[in-house]
């Protein structure tokens, strides 16, 4: 591949359905899934509307935390993106900032098809309790987890350089798992969907 390749052209997007219960609807598909998962305006929806190329793919949330649903959205025929909830929106308290968990660990128990999770955390804030949850409840189930570093453009480059250097050494990751991306700029873009491709080639883990 010619280092201008585009690793993932998108072609078609299709919107499978939302699941609102961790025992609720999910679609009957036997395609390769990775989810998305970060807190709620941490620019999730920027980075999957830039990672398919739509301006308006992954609604850029008006309102964070009022998006309470998994979406699915099927990929070239290939692939399902799973866009999670944003969890730990501030404003909400202690008892509601908790009730992602259930639906968003409920899918990561019961998913066969998952090769892998995006965890998007914010360039410019320490991880959160929550992230720290999800962080942990990742690695407890062994899902290949890739970092994707949002709004990269808010820090200059040095200072950018030494945040993903920070965040890859407090949570023991290796480099390649730790991506800067920016929605402004679109720096990032090619890298994390080529890491994102080699995750969905990956075979399914057995079932537990
Ligand atoms: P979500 O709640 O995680 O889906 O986050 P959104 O994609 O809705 O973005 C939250 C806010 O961050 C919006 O005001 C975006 O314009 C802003 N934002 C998202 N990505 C970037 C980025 O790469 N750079 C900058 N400077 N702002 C961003």
């Amino acid at each position: 591949m010619s280092a201008t390749a585009d690793p993932m052209i998108v072609r078609s997007l299709e919107f499978l359905g939302p699941m609102a219960n961790h025992d609720g609807w999910r679609p009957d598909s036997l395609l390769p899934e990775v989810a998305f998962a970060g807190r709620s305006n941490v620019g999730k929806s920027s980075v999957l509307n830039m990672l398919v190329r739509r301006r308006a793919f992954a609604r850029v949330s008006r309102t964070p935390g009022r998006t309470r649903e998994i979406n699915f959205f099927r990929v070239n025929g290939e692939f399902v993106f799973v866009d999670l909830p944003g969890y730990g929106y501030a404003r909400l308290s202690k008892d509601r900032r908790a009730e992602w968990r259930p639906l968003i660990e409920g899918y990561l128990r019961a998913s066969p098809q998952l090769r892998g999770v995006v965890l998007l955390l914010d360039a410019r804030r320490e991880p959160t309790d929550d992230d720290q949850a999800m962080l942990g409840f990742l690695v407890e189930m062994e899902i290949p987890t890739l970092f994707a570093i949002t709004k990269i453009d808010k820090l200059g480059p040095r200072a950018g350089e030494a945040r993903v250097e920070e965040i890859a050494s407090a949570l023991d990751l290796e480099t390649t798992q730790v991506v800067p991306v920016s929605a402004k700029t679109g720096r990032g873009r090619d890298e994390l969907a080529s890491a994102i491709m080699e995750l969905l080639a990956t075979p399914a883990s057995p079932a537990p």
